[in-house]
């Protein structure tokens, strides 16, 4: 999976499409602690982060009620 010094690749456990993530990210420093580990692209990231927060509001207007 190891690119060069710069960039990783890595297999989105959702999407199941391979990413590259470059140094001096987050995304990259996960990668190259835990190449194994279950890593997501950019995308499915901020599909995951958009769904907290539409149940997170949801969660706090039924709590109202
Ligand atoms: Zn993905």
């Amino acid at each position: 999976m190891n690119e060069d010094g710069f960039r990783l690749r890595s297999i989105c456990y959702i999407c199941k499409k391979e990413f590259v993530v470059f140094e001096g990210t987050a995304a990259y420093d996960r990668v190259k602690r835990n190449a194994k580990g279950m890593h997501c692209c950019e995308e499915c990231k901020f599909m995951i982060e958009l769904e907290a927060r539409v149940q997170f509001g949801r969660r706090l207007l039924t709590g109202k009620d």
